[in-house]
């Protein structure tokens, strides 16, 4: 059985069906795999959605949202204030050095670590009353289509770094790997994370996550190890050109 999704990724109807679907798929993926259902997190990508958007999955039990932008996740954070205490915010988009005290101090993860400079600021930064900010390197994967991202030779030294650094934790990896159509093609880049993991783990490091997989390939993420699936499409719909 082929669980890739040849068909549209946005299933018709509301949120809630959306959001059904989306689950529906990850556990047929987990099954799949092998996995248990709980192995697999949602981390609801809600940039250029409104604020209204997010509320409306958490009131459908989503805890986990994912923002690119930081001016505008600020934005929707000063929107959600109620929501604070049970919302976890990770950032994924790429961060400027100028930037990083306002991640430190507003979001719970940041995905998109890739440079000593940023993970030394953000450890910096992070403020004392905090738990450790929960930090991904991304990598560079073979076939990435975004310019961000550590080139795996570069992983380890950079890792080895910033697990060193007092108020980050790392947690593990990030990739964004190039579209790719048909299940084995979207396989071979998320694999290609989980040896680097693997790699990192047998040379002493405690990582427990791969953030990969996407509306298109979530599927192939899970097979191969996700632990977050970042998802934006096909819970929210297309998204709204940014102005
Ligand atoms: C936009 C985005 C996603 C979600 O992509 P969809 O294809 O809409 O599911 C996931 N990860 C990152 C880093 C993104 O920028």
């Amino acid at each position: 059985m082929a669980i890739s999704s040849p068909f549209s990724i946005v299933s018709a109807g509301n949120a809630a069906s959306r959001l059904h679907a989306v689950h529906t798929r990850l556990r047929a993926a987990c099954a799949q795999a092998g996995r248990p259902d709980n192995a697999v997190g949602l981390l609801c990508v809600s940039k250029t959605q409104p604020a209204a958007a997010i509320r409306e999955f958490h009131q459908l039990g989503e805890r986990h949202f994912g923002e690119n932008y930081l001016q505008e996740a600020l934005d929707k954070m000063a929107e959600l204030p109620d929501l604070r205490p049970t919302l976890t915010w990770h950032l994924i988009g790429p961060l400027q050095s100028n930037k990083t005290r306002l991640a430190a101090e507003a979001f719970d993860w940041v995905h998109s670590v890739d440079r000593l400079k940023i993970a030394q600021r953000l450890s910096e930064q992070r403020p004392p009353t905090k738990v450790p900010l929960q930090v991904c390197l991304q990598v560079n994967v073979s076939g990435e289509s975004s310019k961000s991202g550590v080139p795996p030779q570069e992983l380890p030294a950079l890792a080895h770094a910033v697990a060193a650094l007092p108020r980050l934790k790392l947690r593990g990896l990030m990739s964004i790997p190039a579209p790719a159509e048909g299940f084995e093609a979207q396989r071979a880049p998320h694999r290609q994370l989980r040896a680097l993991f693997d790699r990192l783990n047998a040379e002493g490091l405690a990582l427990d996550t791969l953030s990969m997989g996407m509306s298109a390939d979530l599927e192939a993420a899970v097979v191969e190890g996700a632990t977050w699936v970042r998802v934006g499409t096909a819970l929210f719909g297309e998204r709204p050109q940014k102005a």
